[in-house]
């Protein structure tokens, strides 16, 4: 076990952020409306959306930076902020990595790393910040100031600082955006296997669905400042509650369709209902016949010369683009105007105008209400 062990800060499992109706307002403008989450004690939680969808918003009112228009921040039992009652940020022991990393240049690794230790004793403050650089593995950078040092080895001594005075939660504002793509899958693994290492919740703000679906616990997914839906990453990916859940984390064949007797019909043909996913299953007593939109991932396609059962559909080749691992082929449902995309490894010609044929898992298909991109 590594030194840096005392850096665990020792709250109880029940400890956890909660989140209850928190909402902030800029003017007339809701930046965040009516959330309420929880993070568990050692959870990473990701607050995922496009920009301007209030990610950093409630970054910074969890951290103290900015003061929620209504609703209520609490660590365990402690009250950070209610309608009565306000922590100053200072007070919140909560650590920040912001995406600039905001070092500061005139300070060496050590002096950066010490400068929130004011409250720790002086020989304290060293064996802390000492542990810390070890843990992050750059003791050798201690004397370097930070125009020494690479992107990634900035990124990791502004988590070790954000670490050394032992927070109860870390907040983390896109973290590794600035890191070109190989760099960034390293520091992102180094930089995930020390907060699990000691345990430290950590709340990240990301747009990048990969990067959640990879690091997170739970996904919180956010559209004009109100979850869309929060879960773990195989939640949101495999029974999303929305078309916009569903389109977050990849491209979606959408074909329209119609509900009607336990039987889905659609230019793929006729399905039995209950073949869909049942987390994807509309209420049909409540709008019988209505029109809907069939929907399935490219990767969740299958291509064969010949049938492959009886649902297979006839289609032909419009275009067929290679991706180095898996090919994204595209093609037109035989008699009418749909494209379909289609990725992965497909054992079939597949060159432009080839006759092939079509099969879509069921299970990993979705059904949503026509008109209705969000719950
Ligand atoms: P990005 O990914 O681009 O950083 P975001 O999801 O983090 O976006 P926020 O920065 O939280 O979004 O902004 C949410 C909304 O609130 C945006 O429309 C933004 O313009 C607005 N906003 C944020 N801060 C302020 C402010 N200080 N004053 C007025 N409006 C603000």
């Amino acid at each position: 076990m590594k030194m840096i062990i005392n850096l665990h800060n020792g709250m109880s499992d029940m400890s956890a952020l909660h989140i209850q109706n928190l909402s902030k307002k800029f003017g007339q403008q809701n930046a965040v409306y009516d959330t309420s989450w929880q993070a568990k004690r050692g959870e990473i939680v990701c607050l995922l959306g496009h920009s301007g969808c209030g990610k950093t918003t409630m970054l910074r009112l969890i951290a103290g930076l900015e003061s929620p228009s209504a609703g209520q921040i609490m660590f365990g039992d402690r009250i950070l902020w209610s309608n009565t009652h306000h922590v100053a940020a200072e007070h919140r022991n909560i650590g920040l990595v912001f995406q600039d990393y905001a070092l500061f240049p005139h300070l060496n690794v050590f002096e950066n790393i010490k400068f929130g230790l004011n409250h720790f004793k002086r020989e304290q403050q060293k064996q802390i910040a000492d542990d810390v650089l070890k843990h992050v593995s750059l003791s050798q950078h201690a004397t370097k100031y930070p125009h020494m040092l690479s992107g990634g080895e900035q990124q990791r001594i502004a988590l070790a600082r954000a670490l050394a005075p032992k927070p109860d939660v870390l907040l983390m504002d896109e973290p590794f955006s600035n890191l070109d793509r190989r760099l960034r899958d390293r520091i992102r693994q180094d930089t995930l296997s020390i907060l699990r290492d000691l345990g430290t919740t950590t709340i990240i703000v990301t747009h990048d669905p990969e990067e959640a679906l990879h690091i997170a616990d739970q996904i919180i997914l956010m559209h004009e400042g109100q979850i869309i839906q929060s879960g773990t990453p195989q939640q949101l990916y495999e029974t999303p509650n929305s078309l916009f859940a569903a389109e977050y984390f990849s491209a979606i064949n959408q074909i329209p369709c119609v509900v009607n007797h336990n039987v889905l019909k659609s230019a793929c043909g006729q399905l039995e209902f209950k073949s869909i996913n049942p987390e994807q299953r509309v209420d049909q007593s409540t709008s019988p016949n209505a029109n809907y939109l069939y929907c399935f991932r490219p990767y969740h396609v299958t291509l064969s010369v010949e049938p492959q059962n009886q649902d297979s559909i006839p289609v032909t080749v419009t275009s067929s683009d290679y991706l180095g691992h898996q090919m994204l082929v595209k093609v037109q449902i035989h008699s009418t105007s749909y494209i379909i995309h289609a990725q992965g490894i497909f054992h079939c010609p597949t060159h432009v105008g080839q006759a092939l044929f079509m099969c879509i898992q069921p299970q990993q298909s979705f059904i949503f209400a026509k008109d209705s991109a969000t719950p």
